[in-house]
């Protein structure tokens, strides 16, 4: 990936660090979970992490009045690291679908949160 900073090839993910999921735009408070890189073992756990924080955010999101179609789906980090050594900003996101998590992983797991709270997808490419 390309550094922000120096705008070399140089950035990769850290091997610890913070998961965001944003979806139309919002977080819940408890959208977020860690992730670890440093074993097969701890990579394994990612997905499950994943779908359950996806399972409370459809509950959560259930609950609105008004429940537009789901259009956007960002799941992104700031831990990432520049070989160059450049400092990272911690509002920086970088996005983790087909890095962390393959896309067709996510969209499977979207569509049965979606399925089973009667919401829609129609995500924008
Ligand atoms: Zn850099």
């Amino acid at each position: 990936m390309y550094c922000p900073k120096c705008l070399n090839n140089t950035l990769s993910i850290s091997s610890k660090g913070v998961i965001n999921i944003t979806i139309n735009g919002k977080q819940m408070d408890a959208g977020r979970f860690l992730f670890n890189l440093e074993s097969q073992e701890k990579k394994q756990q990612l997905k499950p992490a994943l779908k359950a924080k996806l399972q409370e955010f459809f509950k959560w999101y259930s609950g609105f009045q008004n429940k537009a179609p789901i259009t956007f789906v960002s799941i992104d980090t700031s831990d990432m690291r520049c070989e160059e050594g450049c400092g990272i900003s911690a509002k920086s996101r970088f996005s983790v679908i087909d890095v962390l998590i393959p896309k067709a992983e996510l969209l499977e797991l979207l569509a049965v949160e979606a399925k089973c709270y009667g919401i829609e997808i129609q995500l924008q490419e």
